[in-house]
């Protein structure tokens, strides 16, 4: 089986077994809170960043609110997530760049998007591939760095070395949804310590490469 039948069978039995395959994201509105939640959710969870963003959007709803207020007390909504002192300048500075730059609008393109505070390609990505539809990338979060390597898909560490070998061999319009299978499938059942091949519905087609299984 060629490398790009073998992950069309994949992707056809991850659709097949999670069928709501939307992001953990929770609690937001628009495109610039989207943008807010994903910066919180880098090292930190989605169920973290769940518990304090409908109180923190319900304060700070757009750019105007954050860029009005102050770093210190950003970090007083946000201090239950990893790395927030960090995070706090960074959408500081992000709202008040959006506004200067960008009369308010979040930018559609992976370029301009990386332009801002604390905005990588995998936000960038998650942002348009989940709002706006567009797909330009791939996440690559550690679910799908490491499930790509155990079916085969790369040969890579370097998420951007990843993405770009995912984007080879899966069309655009399943890049979005790929992050949020490969995000379940690794929740679930490849987990990072004790991967559940013998009982994984992905066996048939799974190569399980460098994988100890249980
Ligand atoms: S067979 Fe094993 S390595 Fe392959 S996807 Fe399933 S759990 Fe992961």
């Amino acid at each position: 089986m060629s490398l790009s039948n073998r992950f069309s069978r994949i992707l056809l039995l991850l659709e097949k077994n999670y069928p709501e395959f939307r992001g953990g994201l929770a609690n937001y509105s628009s495109p610039f809170q989207l943008l807010i939640a994903t910066v919180l959710s880098a090292q930190s969870t989605d169920k973290q960043v769940n518990l304090i963003t409908e109180k923190l959007f319900s304060h700070f709803p757009d750019p105007e609110a954050f860029a009005s207020s102050s770093i210190i007390e950003i970090e007083r909504y946000i201090s239950k997530v990893g790395l927030y002192k960090n995070k706090a300048k960074f959408i500081f500075n992000l709202s008040k760049q959006l506004i200067n730059e960008y009369d308010s609008i979040v930018p559609t393109s992976i370029l301009e998007l990386v332009k801002l505070p604390g905005v990588g390609r995998k936000t960038a990505n998650v942002l348009l591939n989940d709002w706006f539809d567009i797909h330009e990338g791939i996440a690559v979060d550690t679910h799908v760095k490491r499930l790509s390597y155990r079916m085969g898909l790369t040969d890579n560490t370097d998420p951007n070395k990843i993405e770009t070998d995912l984007q080879e061999i899966i069309p655009s319009e399943k890049w979005g949804r790929l992050t949020h299978l490969f995000i379940s499938h690794g929740r679930a059942v490849c987990k990072a310590q004790k991967p559940l091949c013998k009982t994984c519905f992905l066996n048939e087609a799974c190569p399980r490469v460098g994988v100890v299984e249980e």
